[in-house]
């Protein structure tokens, strides 16, 4: 189904993320004939371009990124025609009277913010200035969103000098995954789960985002930054929320939001020995997390894991334990709904604990899948084996978008059509940073040394010792 017709103007079109994510995503949503014949996306950068040049540069990287959808030379040619390039510097006046000028009355306006932080409020202040955006026009803002509580506050009143808050759309691309909005299907659009959904049925929660890469190019900005603020505090908090909200009255974004953010305030303090911070080593082939950030003293952890508990009558007692790291045995996304034990066990000699486990798997192959016990088949008596019940919905994917373009490109279609349910509020942000900042502050005055673990490993042995201890144990990372 088509969106209304939009001027989608990308600050920083020139940019990584624009070149590997956004235009590529948005050239699948024209493919698919989601956005309308005469869309316009408007680029807005620093660099000299002109509408040629521009194209040029966007059909090469959608070459690069694009997948084997960018073989449609006849659409791919279609597209580039809907680019528009206007050279503005953020910090000044030149370019603001061009972009203003091509701007047209009557479609939906929206304005993308893929650039630093530190320009969202000359860019905010311009474009009211300039008399570009008004009411009716969006923001779409990138990560991240503050470093803490302070910085993330400034920010939000930034942007609040022009823009009220059901104009701005936090991205957050855990959101737009397939899965997570199944997850909500699969929670609320169903009777088996809800009633089971809570402390007494549920014996704990695992939330696992587990990459292969290291730092990469961005070792400076990650070591000033480091898993918690870079991961934790946005997406695993996300997936957190959406996995314990109450039911919200009806699938309404503000209606969403405010269940999400009664879970963050309900988190409760965590004790350092439930925390666990990590740095990878050195490996043959790569480098250590300290070389990497080329700095030999750095405190900064690549791995994090924690037990987290929510104050409140659905989730009194049951530990979700959270934990995501860089260089890890395998790229692996899930989260583990695992079940309580039965009391009792009619079946002789079933001594192995078979427990329901629903596993929620955001990378690799998107889906869902629920362990449930059975015999085993054949007349070998009745032994019993846990089978997946499996829900994999990993749909015409294929090999034509990685998960995360195709993530962006559903949000940016959502923000076209207003729909604000899966971008974060800023009083979300805000609850979350009031959560994380008392933990980072905690282990600076400790000067918490990270614990080193192998590059290919599951992070650190005590982040395994800290579900030992409670007498449980991680899914394995695969
Ligand atoms: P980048 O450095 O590759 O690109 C920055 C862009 O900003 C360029 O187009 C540049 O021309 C423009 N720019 C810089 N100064 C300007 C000015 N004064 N006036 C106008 N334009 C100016 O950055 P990026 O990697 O594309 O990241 C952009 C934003 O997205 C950042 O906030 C980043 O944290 C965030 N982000 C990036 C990624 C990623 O994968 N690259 C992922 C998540 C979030």
């Amino acid at each position: 189904i088509p969106v209304d017709n939009f001027d989608l103007v990308i600050f920083g079109g020139t940019g990584d993320l624009a070149r590997r994510k956004i235009l590529p995503g948005l050239f699948r949503r024209f493919r698919a004939g989601q956005m309308p014949e005469d869309a316009r996306v408007i680029a807005a950068a620093r660099s000299e371009h002109d509408d040629a040049s521009y194209r040029s540069e966007i059909e090469a990287a959608i070459k690069e990124f694009g997948g084997a959808e960018s073989k449609d030379r006849k659409g791919l040619k279609a597209f580039l025609e809907r680019l528009h390039y206007v050279a503005v510097d953020a910090r000044g006046d030149g370019g603001w009277q061009q972009l203003k000028d091509l701007m047209r009355d009557g479609v939906v306006r929206a304005f993308y913010f893929s650039v630093a932080p530190g320009l969202f409020g000359d860019l905010a202040e311009r474009l009211h200035t300039h008399g570009i955006a008004d009411r009716d026009s969006r923001l779409v803002v990138e990560k991240p969103f503050g470093r803490d509580l302070k910085s993330a506050r400034a920010l939000n009143a930034t942007l609040a000098d022009h823009f009220n808050e059901d104009q701005i759309y936090r991205i957050d691309h855990y959101l737009g995954k397939e899965t997570v909005q199944n997850l909500m299907a699969v929670r609320f659009a169903n009777v088996l789960f809800e009633p089971l959904w809570n402390s007494h049925y549920v014996d704990h929660i695992q939330i696992t985002v587990a990459e292969t890469v290291g730092v990469g190019g961005r070792g400076s900005y990650y070591d000033k930054s480091g898993a918690m603020r870079d991961m934790v505090q946005n997406h695993l908090m996300q997936l957190l929320c959406l996995i314990a909200m109450e039911p919200p009255n009806q699938f309404e974004a503000d209606a969403v939001r405010d269940e999400k953010l009664k879970v963050i305030r309900a988190l409760q303090p965590i004790d350092s020995h439930h925390i666990v911070r990590g740095q990878y080593e050195a490996s043959e082939k790569t480098a250590s997390y300290r070389e990497d950030v080329e700095n030999p003293k750095s405190t900064t952890e690549s791995f994090i894991a924690l037990r987290a508990t929510i104050a409140n009558w659905r989730w009194a007692g049951v530990p979700f334990y959270l934990r995501t790291g860089k260089r890890l045995k395998a790229r692996s996304s899930e989260i583990n709904v695992v079940f309580k034990d039965l009391g009792h066990s009619i079946f002789e000699g079933d001594e192995a604990r078979h427990r329901n486990v629903l596993t929620i798997r955001l990378q690799p192959n998107e889906g869902i899948d629920l362990q449930v016990t059975i015999k085993e088949p054949g007349p070998g008596g009745m032994r019993l084996i846990d089978v997946p019940l499996d829900m994999t919905f990993a749909q015409a994917l294929g090999d034509e978008a990685d998960d995360v373009t195709d993530a962006y490109e559903r949000l940016i279609m959502d923000v076209i059509r207003g729909n604000q349910t899966l971008f974060m509020r800023g009083d979300e942000v805000e609850a979350a940073w009031a959560w994380t900042d008392p933990l980072i502050e905690g282990w600076e005055a400790r000067h918490d040394v990270p614990k080193v673990y192998d590059t290919g490993s599951s992070g650190p042995e005590d982040s395994l010792m800290l579900m030992h201890r409670d007498g449980r144990r991680w899914r394995d990372i695969k």
